[in-house]
């Protein structure tokens, strides 16, 4: 067994991370066409009722329900339509045509559909049985005058935006955008295009936090690559802390003789933990910089891609003084096997499926080393493996969460 002692809980780091950090309060007004994926600054009350008036449902004839008379046919006295409402005099002993979204003549009790009414000679003949207020959507019904719609912190998305268009509302003020300031750390990385020498390799890791900070909605400050050479790094360090409210950082937070971000960090600012009892991603540091927050990815691309998305993304979404959001996980059935030693908790990648009996059940994408990542595009979730967990057998219950839009859930 490895040895896992001094490895703190991913709980209690979530837990003293959240609690170290308060929300961003500077805010920025927006056009609403323009607030997709922003949080909202403040509550939002609506100024108006939805509907704003007694309206038809259907497409039918209004009516008063003294005036329904079995076998008596009514006249039509008028028409309402939608945006043209009927205004004359309604005489007693007969109908008004409405039309969908027209408001209800006054003194209108019920809309009754025109499937059950019948055009006959002298008017329309109507046989159902007719309820009061049936078909009538009233005023108010959907949200009154001066209900709070959204709280502040509601992230804006298509089911939040056309309510507040429904309103009226055309613009919004929503917390600013987050800058985050991003590097990778050391000597073996090329950028993609480039040519390899013996022992590089690619840059992953930047590309992996850019794109999932853009799909956060934050503002990436991209500082590229740093040699593993303390003078560089610490200038890196400077320049993102001079200019964002996160930093984050890829690589050399592990116990090598050129991991030099810890050191930094504590030379620098603070550290508030840097070992977590998670596979993949122990090596991840956390910490504050003079003006920032200091977040050190592990190297490894699995490990810096999962602690993002388990440490940084709550993060980013409790700065940008978002609702927080407990990841949605549940129990179904191993389908088959996932090897595991106890001591840490893991995030294997599994792949959720229907089973044959109906019922949902998960695989392992395979190979679950820390470098393959290969293992998110195949699978669909985390499995999430408890940390005195041992060997899964099929049939044993597992708990999985669901890959969220930042690996195309
Ligand atoms: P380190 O934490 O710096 O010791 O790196 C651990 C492993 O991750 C090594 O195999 C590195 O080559 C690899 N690695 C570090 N940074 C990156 C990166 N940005 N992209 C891809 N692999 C990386
Ligand atoms: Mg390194």
């Amino acid at each position: 067994m490895e040895p896992t002692a001094g490895l703190m809980a991913l709980d209690a780091a979530l837990e003293k991370m959240l609690a170290s950090l308060s929300p961003l309060t500077d805010a920025e007004t927006l056009p609403l066409s323009q607030c997709f994926g922003r949080i909202l600054a403040r509550d939002i009350s609506s100024p108006i009722d939805v509907p704003g008036f007694d309206n038809s449902a259907m497409d039918g004839y209004a009516v008063r329900l003294a005036d329904l008379t079995p076998e008596k046919p009514l006249p039509v006295a008028g028409k309402a339509f939608a945006g043209q409402p009927f205004s004359g005099e309604w005489p007693a002993g007969s109908v008004i045509r409405i039309m969908t979204g027209a408001p209800v003549p006054a003194g209108c009790e019920a809309v009754v559909m025109q499937e059950e009414a019948q055009i006959v000679d002298d008017g329309v003949l109507i046989r159902a049985t007719v309820r009061a207020g049936q078909n009538i959507r009233l005023r108010g019904e959907d949200i009154a005058k001066n209900a709070v719609v959204f709280k502040a912190g509601q992230k804006m998305s298509v089911a939040q935006v056309p309510v507040l268009a429904s309103l009226g509302v055309a613009e919004v003020e929503v917390v600013r955008r987050l800058r985050v300031a991003v590097f990778s750390t050391g000597d073996e990385l090329r950028l993609p295009g480039e040519p390899l020498d013996e022992g590089q390799i690619y840059d992953t890791n930047r590309l992996a936090v850019q794109l999932m900070l853009e799909q956060l909605g934050c503002e990436v400050i991209n500082l590229g690559i740093i040699r593993d050479d303390p003078a560089a790094l610490r200038q890196a360090f400077i320049e993102a802390d001079r200019q964002a409210d996160v930093v984050i950082s890829s690589g050399g937070v592990s116990v090598g003789e050129a991991d030099y971000t810890k050191t930094l960090l504590e030379e620098l600012g603070e550290i508030s933990f840097w070992k977590l009892a998670i596979k993949p991603g122990k090596p991840f540091a956390f910490g504050r910089l003079p003006n920032s927050w200091f977040c050190g990815l592990p190297g490894n691309p699995v490990s810096a891609a999962l602690t993002f998305y388990q440490l940084v993304q709550p993060l980013l979404l409790k700065l940008s003084g978002a609702q927080p959001v407990a990841p949605l996980r549940m129990k179904v059935r191993a389908a088959g096997r996932f090897k595991k030693s106890p001591g840490r908790l893991d995030f294997q990648r599994g792949v959720l499926r229907n089973g044959e009996d109906g019922q949902p059940e998960v695989v392992t994408t395979g190979h679950q080393g820390s470098h393959i990542f290969s293992s998110f595009s195949q699978g669909n979730c985390f499995v999430v493996l408890e940390r005195e967990r041992g060997n899964v057998e099929p049939g044993e219950w597992v708990t999985v969460e669901c890959f969220n839009h930042l690996f195309g859930g």
